[in-house]
């Protein structure tokens, strides 16, 4: 009979603490987990899940109109933001189902409950009071949206965990920052029809992502008519009498918004958790330190996924939990590879990207060639639209190693996953080179790029 009530308790049941959990549990652990919310976590109650099916729904009106230049002769259109709040909401009940039960059956007891640390073996959950012990605690709390509590006014500024709950279709919206779900928010704002703005402090959005890819993503948002407001952010914000929004940025412009949502980051989920009471070392910004095996400094306790900042998106989260099961349980150590993370931005156009940027390859060598090409989609020779296609490749031109694919176009985010076994089997610029192209299709590109664009040497 062990001293513990559970051999492992996971904090949290998003994406990284369910994966986890399941895994223990299947290699015969004595396994339990809280979730003070909603089993499935950000991703599938208020992330990458609805946010998805609403790029799906924002991208109809454009199909209507393309349709035309296709001989398709489309009726009166109208859209209804409540219908699409209902099913996207019946699909993630349907999901967050599907992550319980996946959970008990696999043996995995559930707490509808907070939990928090008492001291390195011992959790309460704070529904019931309950205390529990743990020979090994797992957390996997994630992360949440940040406001800027410096803004007068920003109690009137929504997240993106509300823009899934509107009750009606804001018909101007201000969206502030420049990452990935502030660029695909206001894709999707704009394609619903809102007249969009997007505000950021920087220059071109995207930070972080391959330059050449940044500004062609920044024309592309433009042109589909998203104002794209650089080097400002919101200074103030006022409710008027009608009930909009007044925002003042810090250039003295005044914008009349019915919606404002900041995207500007996420922070670690460790605030009030407890981690002093049971030793975690936290950085500053409240992520918990763990090691490469996803260990914190207490020996026995655990943090994966958002909460430890390193790469926050859902399928890494996933296998570090797995990881951490498999180490602990299944008598299988091993570690997740942080590198090669292939990744899609489901902004409009969508991207899709693998390996180093061109700046990150320079710290690889000096001698690079890079293979660019930018084209109109076959597509919209037809339709018309003003809208190009983006295919970068960056090559180590010492050894020939391709070390970055960056995309920009139609089911980039499809390409990424593909290219991203690729670039793990370590391929060269050889081997797309004798790789039969498959025609038609924009792909071919990949593998028909003889001559570099450009030749780096250092
Ligand atoms: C709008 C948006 C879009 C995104 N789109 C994508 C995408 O397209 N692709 C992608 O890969 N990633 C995307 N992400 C990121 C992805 O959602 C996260 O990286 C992923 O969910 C992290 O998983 P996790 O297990 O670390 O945490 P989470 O999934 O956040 O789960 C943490 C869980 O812990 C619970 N919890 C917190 N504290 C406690 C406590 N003390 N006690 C009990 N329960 C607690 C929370 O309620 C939550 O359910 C998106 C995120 C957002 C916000």
């Amino acid at each position: 009979m062990s001293e513990f009530d559970f051999d492992l308790f996971v904090i949290g049941g998003g994406s990284g603490g369910v994966r986890a959990a399941r895994i223990a549990a299947s290699h015969g652990a004595k396994v339990g987990l809280a979730e003070e919310y909603r089993y499935g976590g950000t991703c599938v109650i208020r992330g990458c899940v609805p946010k998805k099916l609403f790029v799906y729904a924002s991208k109809f009106s454009e199909e209507f109109e393309d349709a035309e230049g296709f001989g398709w002769a489309v009726g009166e259109r109208s859209f209804s933001w409540r219908q699409l709040i209902a099913a996207k909401d019946k699909e993630i009940s349907r999901l967050e189902g599907i992550y319980r039960n996946n959970l008990e059956k696999t043996g995995v007891e559930c707490f509808d409950s907070r939990a928090e640390f008492e001291d390195a073996h011992t959790l309460r959950l704070t529904a019931t009071g309950q205390t529990i012990t743990a020979k090994h605690i797992l957390i996997a709390t994630g992360g949440s949206a940040n406001l800027d509590q410096k803004i007068p006014g920003i109690e009137h500024a929504i997240t993106s965990n509300e823009a899934f709950h509107l009750e009606e279709l804001p018909e101007t919206v201000m969206v502030v920052g420049g990452g990935y779900i502030a660029v695909e928010f206001a894709g999707i704002f704009n394609g619903l029809g809102a007249e969009t703005h997007l505000m950021y402090r920087k220059d071109v959005i995207l930070n972080g992502f391959d330059m050449d890819l940044r500004h062609a993503v920044h024309e592309e948002v433009a042109k589909k008519g998203v104002d794209i407001l650089t080097e400002d952010v919101p200074a103030a914000i006022a409710k008027r009498p009608d009930g909009r929004l007044e925002v003042t940025s810090q250039r003295g412009k005044t914008y009349v918004v019915d919606q404002l949502m900041y995207a500007i980051g996420r922070r670690p989920n460790t605030e009030g958790l407890g981690l002093e009471k049971a030793g975690v070392a936290m950085k500053k910004n409240g992520a918990v330190v763990v090691d490469t095996a996803s260990r914190t400094n207490v020996e026995h306790i655990f943090a994966v996924g958002d909460v430890t900042d390193r790469v926050a998106l859902t399928p890494v989260a996933i296998r570090e939990g797995h990881a951490v099961a498999d180490t602990l349980f299944g008598n299988n150590a091993w570690i997740v590879d942080h590198s090669l993370i292939a990744t899609a931005v489901f902004s409009q156009p969508e991207l899709g990207t693998v390996g180093l940027t061109q700046e990150q390859a320079l710290n690889v060598t000096p001698n690079l060639d890079i293979y660019r090409a930018k084209f109109r989609p076959m597509k919209h020779t037809l339709t018309g639209r003003d809208e190009k296609m983006l295919m970068k490749i960056i090559v180590n031109a010492d050894n020939d190693k391709v070390l970055g694919v960056h995309l920009m176009g139609p089911d980039s985010g499809e390409l990424a996953q593909t290219l991203g076994i690729c670039l793990q089997m370590g391929a060269t610029k050889a081997d797309f080179d004798r790789t039969v192209a498959v025609h038609p299709t924009a792909a071919e590109e990949l593998v028909t790029m003889r001559s570099p664009s450009e030749e780096l040497r250092g």
